[in-house]
Formats: structure tokens, sequence, C-alpha cells
């Protein structure tokens, strides 16, 4: 480690870099860091920095403040929008208490935690999403909801600022070691994707956190907005975050089975099965926010009904086409906005259960199931996702595999907040509400 810790110094001064950020995140995703200037490198790299978790969401009391950032030296990177002279370096850093042990409200540590148990039975999980997102308009420094272009799937805008921020958003990426594989218009005015290169989960976390922050501050250079919310406007798509994953065990593709049906594997099966019977309580963190249930309607290409399908973009779990190596499951019903350390690590946990307790799927659904009846889903056992974050964390707390893999500390945490979160939305009045009853009662 001594090693790694000199050759990592030696990088940093090649690359003229004076400030070095280390980041984290709080219990709802959002990145934080602390700046130190590279004097301090040797020590942050051997030691750890201590800071003050109190301030943080979901974090720890007043009295049991003092906390630790360990910068995870994989995670290094240059941030390539700030000056390459005296350049800016950042490292993901893990969260410890102050004797020294992992913070268990770290949710980095809750997946690794869950990775490292899938890893007794040999298996890595790989994880590729799909971030989908909205370029509006500032008008005097505050963000809007205008469009900033009328753009549709896949259009070839004219040349506007949305193809050229999308230009930047991905130059940068790939300069801080990301492998872009497209990116796109999306269907909804000024709605845009761009995905990259599946990875392990945890890579991946990391990856859709700076995905978020990169994305923020290269819009923000061009004058532009770009948000992650779930439902920013009403009438048309909202955004999602559509996870594609797999399990690898000796570095093959394990739901992969040329003799199987469809060529999945049983524990591709069994995989879809855990992913259903928790699906629900998966959601809490998946669908974290009052407004992510906006997203989850019939109508928007967005699920709202727990089943899969080998094709069908209706179901919320899909087999997309390819196999071999390729063979992977889409989960479709996370939204962005979710903290993807926690979704994943509700995700694996559910998919392991199925795996390990044979949990057999139910039949896929073929049909497009916005266009059958209650009635018709009802006799096919098709359930419905919960409807608001309130009965998402009820799902929760009725689901032992899922608040166990989250540990107590974070259940808790996630209670509160759902609890006040809706509260204030609940007791809010709101502007549909006046306009429907204000004139007439
Ligand atoms: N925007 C849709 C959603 O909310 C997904 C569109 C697509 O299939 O890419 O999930
Ligand atoms: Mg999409
Ligand atoms: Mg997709």
């Amino acid at each position: 480690p001594g090693d790694a810790v000199t050759e990592m110094l030696e990088r940093i001064e090649k690359d003229n870099v004076k400030f070095l950020r280390l980041q984290f995140t709080d219990l709802l995703g959002m990145p934080k860091n602390v700046a130190i200037p590279v004097s301090q490198a040797k020590k942050a790299l051997t030691d750890g920095i201590g800071f003050d978790g109190s301030s943080i969401e979901g974090f720890v009391r007043i009295e049991e403040s003092d906390m630790l950032l360990k910068p995870d030296l994989e995670t290094y990177t240059v941030l390539p929008w700030r000056p390459r002279e005296n350049a800016v370096a950042r490292f993901i850093c893990d969260v410890h208490k102050a004797n020294g042990e992992p913070f268990e409200g770290d949710p980095r540590y809750v997946l690794r935690k869950a990775m490292e148990d899938a890893k007794k039975d040999g298996y890595t999980f790989n994880t590729g999403p799909e971030l989908e997102f909205f370029l509006f308009k500032m008008i005097d420094g505050k963000p809007t909801t205008l469009f900033q272009d009328v753009g549709g799937y896949f259009d070839l805008a004219p040349t506007d600022l949305a193809e050229n921020v999308r230009r930047d958003i991905v130059i940068a990426l790939e300069a801080m070691g990301f492998e872009i594989e497209a990116s796109h218009h999306e269907v909804a005015e000024s709605q845009h994707e761009i995905d990259f290169k599946y990875s392990d989960a945890l890579t991946t976390a990391d990856r859709v956190v700076t995905f978020k922050f990169a994305t923020k501050t290269l819009a923000l250079m061009a004058g532009l907005h770009a948000t992650f919310m779930a439902k920013p406007v009403y009438g048309i798509n909202g955004s999602g975050m559509h996870v594609n994953c797999s399990l690898a065990k000796d570095g093959k593709n394990a739901f992969y089975d040329q003799g199987g049906k469809l060529q999945l594997s049983e524990t591709a099966y069994y995989f879809i099965g855990g992913l259903v019977k928790h699906a629900k309580a998966i959601t809490r963190v998946a669908n974290p926010t009052v407004n992510s249930y906006k997203r989850l309607v019939p109508g928007y290409e967005a699920p709202c009904y727990i089943s899969w399908s080998a094709s069908n973009r209706s179901a919320q779990i899909r087999v997309p086409a390819p196999r071999g190596n390729s063979t992977r499951v889409e989960f479709r019903s996370p939204d962005p906005t979710c903290n993807p350390y926690l979704a994943f690590a509700a995700m694996l946990a559910a998919g392991m259960d199925g795996v390990r307790n044979k949990i057999a799927p139910p039949e896929s659904t073929n049909k497009n199931i916005f266009h059958m009846t209650l009635a018709e889903r009802q006799e096919t056992g098709i359930e419905t996702l919960p409807g608001n974050l309130y009965e998402a964390n009820l799902a929760l707390l009725a689901d032992d595999v899922v608040c166990k893999a989250l540990g107590k500390h974070i259940v808790d945490a996630l209670t509160c907040i759902a609890e006040a979160e809706w509260d204030s939305f609940r007791t809010a009045v709101h502007p549909w509400e006046v306009e429907r009853y204000l004139a007439t009662y």
C-alpha cells in the first residue's frame, strides 16, 4: 500500500495538480466534497482526512460526529473542465468512523457489503445505466422548465446549444475514463440520454454520481440547467435511469445459457424472480422523491406494473435482445434521482435472494400491459408498483431482505426522510387544486 501511495503522489505531481477534492455522497446521493491543497495529499492518502459528519443528510448525530474520509486510489481523476495548470483532481472516498471502522451510513459501504455477499457465491454484479435528463433554459441565473430545443427521439437537432453541450459532456466524461457508447436526443423536447459502458456495480455507481455532476457543470458553463428530476414537465415523458444488470462468475456471463429457454440461464430466471418479489421495496430507493411517482404512470414509456418480458417495453423488467457476454436484464423503473449505491445494493440483494432461494419468476407478459384492464392484470397476477413515496417506504419496511441489505441505520434515515417529504407534500395546497376547486365551490 505504501508503494501505491508513493505512485499516486508522483502522478498527482506529474498532472500538475494543486487541489484535491475528496468526494463522497450523502444518503440522497448528493455528492459532497472537501477540497485540500496538494500539500495535504500524503496525509490524506495515508491516514484519511477528518470531517464533521453531523451536517450531512442521513449521517450522524452531533455527539458522534467525528468521521474520516479515506480516498479510494482507483477513483483518481483530473477534472477536465478546470484549468490544466494548477489542476484540480478528485478522489471518491469511503467514510469511516473515528475508531477507524467503516461507517454503516455510507451508501458506498452498503453497496460494497452487498457485493461482498454475492462474491461468497462467486458472483460479480455488473450494471450499465441509461441516464436521461433535460436541458432547460436559465433566466437571470435561475433554472426554468423552458425547453431549450424541440427535438425528439434520435433527432438531428439544428446546430444548437444542446448538440454542443452534449458533445462537451461526452468529451469531458471520456477524459475522465468513461467509455461512452451512445448519446442521443430522447423522446421529449429538450430531453437527452448518454449511455456509458457497464462495469462492476461499485465502479458504475461512482460513475453515475460523476456523470450527474459533470453534466450539470458543463450545462451550466453553456448557460443551461441540466436536471435529473424524474418528471419535470406534466404531459410528456419523464427521465428514467434504466439499469442493465448481469451477474458474472469465473469471468463469464452467468445469465447466458445457449441451451436455456430464450438462451437464458436458470440464474437469470431466478434473478428476475428476486427482482419481481422485492420490486416494491426496491422502489423506495430506486424512486426516492415525491416527484418520482409522477413518472411511474401509464403512457410515457415508464413502468408502473411489476412484470417482466423478453421484449415488451411496457414491462418493468425487460430482457434486451443481445446474448452471449452481453446477456442482461434491463430494470426500467429506477429514475436518475436515486442514490445509485443504494439502488444497486437493493437490486443485488433482491436478485441474490432469487438465485439462492430459487425463486421462479411469474409468466412473462408479452402483451402491452397499458392496454390490459385491471381484471386482466389481476388474472395474470400483475401487481402495481407503489403509488407514492409513503407507500414505497412501507413496502421497504415490510421487506426483510432489502432492509437487511441496506442496514438499520440507512432504513431508519430513509423512513424519516420519506415521512417528512410525504407530509410536506400531502399537506401543501397545489396549484392543481386551486385551479380545480376555487371557482366551483
Ligand atoms: N423516458 C422513459 C422513462 O421514463 C424511457 C424511454 C426509453 O425507453 O428510453 O423510463
Ligand atoms: Mg431512453
Ligand atoms: Mg432502456
